[in-house]
């Protein structure tokens, strides 16, 4: 095995051969590099894509801050080496190293990947390869390290459940510390790696999947999921922490650009508006805020931490945020003159938006983001996402005549019971908003339509519908580029198969994992980016394992369909996700939950910590009722009376 100082001296050699070195060297500022030797628990925290996206993704910077805070541990990055580097690594014959001691990603006790969607999955197994790791969990022993993952993509697990060893459903900033303790208690008793397996399957929020099997009916459709070990949870409920965490503020400082070189800070986390097609608004409930002063000093300190010249509150849905306006202020007159960037993401379709960019004072005028997602009242009844074409239209007005110049807009083609119209819709509405524009500001408006194409996910209303075949997204696709067109008019689209694969995985079961790792031994490798994803290749993989890969995605699942990923437990029920599946259908929207709960499941299930946590830090209402055991719960999902 290659020790740190020979993988340094050897990269010597390679680094000024490759594209971009500086993602592979390390040395920046606020990186920690702590004494290896003197260390307990060495945890590789790994993002399967490049340095340049992985560098600009706020829970690895949370996690990394939060282990490193440890006496005991430390956390050191891996990013996916581009194409060049990993062709020179491997001739090489240089393993996966970290960025801060340069350690063989093996060295490590623990594997962390952060997986936020499934096109990084064949990048995990390139990952786990290049840095001497066993790809299958049933064959790493005692001395190979624990590789677990979290992140929104695993709220499906099952498509990788053989390549990981544990995965982390939910937040990750309080279980973190409780698998370091796990694996050090494992350490020191000395047992089978099975125990290990075993105590962390204990842990709320771990999923251990060799703990249970699938079984399927004949046609190939899932059964139900049986837990191999007495003791494992069934279901496996997600962990989230009661009270957000003060924001990190340490943020290491990349010498090169990365996708977005900014202080980002979580002002809010969860979403209460239901939109139905949302993964991240079903599966980050509740909704919980950090205070204005909390935000404001926590930029105040990245700031002087970092020099960055860029903040991002992030959040779902900004608006929604219960001091917005407060916070706009205090950030607007706190940072005016600084030559700050402060940027404001995913408003709300109103002109109250406008006033809020308006109070940040500093921010650019340069173009401004609505997100209709659907063209039609009617369609945007169907997914739940109401606000009218006038208001929409009356947004845009504001928008331009306060300096604006471009506004772009975000639909996506392929909602469920979509007809041709509401694509033409798309075209029509995009020429509505430059009308306005033009009324404006003349001939200098501008409109950017982004239109991506609606993949169903799990733990979601539409986790029942079919998703558009090729030739269904490509026919529409078509449409809007003769449509969407002119001066004044951009329009940018996805390529079709990059949806599918998505989809594929989305919805997938435990028999994907062979598909992956064919299409993975065949060269799959970087899906999410459209120049190096080889289509011909994943279908290669479904027709040697026998699978049809339509079955993922293009059948409409009965409604008393069980999935693979019901044994994992968002806590929001599934009665109400088929209740709403089922309204969508009669165009019946919901207001905001704020306004009127609708039982979804989360109170029930954390009745225990909203009481802890009192008052406006949740945005559910304060309970009075007994906690019901999770279990029973869980039993409700299977009431088919909706049916
Ligand atoms: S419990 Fe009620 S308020 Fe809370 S997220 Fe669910 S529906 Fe919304």
């Amino acid at each position: 095995m290659l020790n740190p100082d020979d993988i340094s001296r050897r990269l010597e050699t390679i680094l000024p051969t490759v594209e971009k070195p500086g993602r592979y060297t390390g040395g920046e500022l606020n990186q920690v590099v702590k004494n290896w030797e003197a260390i307990q628990t060495h945890v590789a925290l790994v993002f399967p894509d490049i340095y340049d996206l992985g560098m600009s993704n706020l829970g690895l910077a949370i996690l990394y801050d939060l282990i490193n805070g440890r006496a005991d541990a430390l956390a050191e990055r891996f990013f996916s080496p581009w194409v060049d580097m990993e062709a020179a690594l491997r001739q090489a014959g240089l393993p996966l190293y970290s960025l801060e001691s340069k350690h063989a990603l093996a060295d490590f006790d623990i594997i962390g990947f952060s997986l936020p969607y499934e096109t990084l999955y064949t990048n995990t197994l390139n990952i786990l390869d290049m840095g001497g790791v066993p790809l299958f969990s049933a064959e790493r022993h005692e001395q190979h390290p624990l590789v677990i993952a979290g992140g929104h993509a695993a709220y499906n697990p099952e498509p990788m459940h053989a390549f990981i060893d544990a995965f982390v459903i939910g937040e990750g900033e309080e279980v973190i510390h409780e698998i370091i303790a796990a694996h050090q208690a494992w350490e020191s008793s000395g047992k089978l790696r099975s125990e290990l397996l075993r105590s962390l399957a204990k842990i709320w929020g771990v999923y251990v999947p060799s703990l249970y099997t699938a079984h399927y009916e004949e046609g190939g459709v899932f059964e139900s999921m049986e837990k191999l070990d007495p003791e494992a949870p069934l279901p496996v409920v997600k962990r989230i922490v009661p009270k957000l965490l003060p924001p990190t503020t340490n943020f290491i400082v990349p010498y090169i650009d990365t996708v977005h070189n900014r202080v980002p800070i979580e002002i809010m986390r969860g979403c209460t508006r239901g939109c139905r097609f949302c993964h991240a608004g079903m599966i980050t409930r509740p909704v919980r805020e950090r205070s204005v002063e909390e935000v404001v000093n926590a930029i105040e300190t990245a700031l002087s931490k970092t020099g960055f010249e860029e903040v991002g509150l992030l959040s779902l849905s900004s608006s929604d945020y219960t001091h917005i306006l407060e916070l706009v202020t205090a950030v607007g007159e706190g940072f005016t003159g600084r030559h700050l960037s402060i940027s404001l993401p995913s408003l709300r379709i109103e002109t109250f938006s406008v006033e809020l960019m308006d109070a940040l004072k500093d921010a650019r005028r340069g173009g401004f983001t609505l997100a209709p997602e659907a063209a039609t009242e009617r369609m945007r009844e169907i997914i739940n996402k109401p606000v009218s074409t006038q208001q929409l239209l009356e947004t845009a007005r504001a928008i331009y005549s306060r300096g604006y110049t471009t506004i772009k807009l975000y639909f996506m083609i392929g909602h469920p019971s979509e007809t041709i119209e509401d694509v033409q819709a798309i075209a029509d509405l995009c020429k509505a908003v430059l009308a306005e524009g033009r009324k404006v500001i003349g001939k200098r408006a501008q409109v950017n339509a982004g239109v991506s194409t609606f993949v169903p996910k799990p733990h979601t209303p539409f986790q029942w519908t079919p998703c558009d075949t090729i030739e269904q997204i490509r026919d529409k696709q078509e449409l809007l580029k003769h449509a969407v067109r002119g001066p004044g008019l951009k329009l940018s689209w996805n390529q079709p198969e990059d949806t599918l694969l998505e989809a594929w995985l989305s919805r997938g079961d435990r028999r994907l994992a062979e598909v992956i790792y064919q299409a993975w031994r065949h060269g799959a490798r970087f899906d999410a980016w459209h120049e190096l994803f080889r289509y011909d290749v994943w279908m290669d993989a479904f027709a040697r394992i026998g699978l049809d890969p339509a079955f993922y995605t293009h059948r409409e699942r009965p409604i008393d369909e069980t999935f693979p990923w019901e044994h994992i437990s968002t806590t929001v029920r599934k009665k109400f996700l088929m209740e709403d599946y089922l309204w969508s259908q009669r165009g019946k929207t919901r207001v905001d939950c704020r306004q009127r709960c609708f039982a979804c499941g989360i109170l029930p299930t954390f009745a225990d910590l909203r009481r802890m946590n009192p008052g406006e830090v949740w945005q559910c209402p304060e309970v009075k009722n007994k906690r019901i055991p999770v279990e029973e719960i869980f039993a409700l999902e299977h009431v088919r009376e909706l049916g």
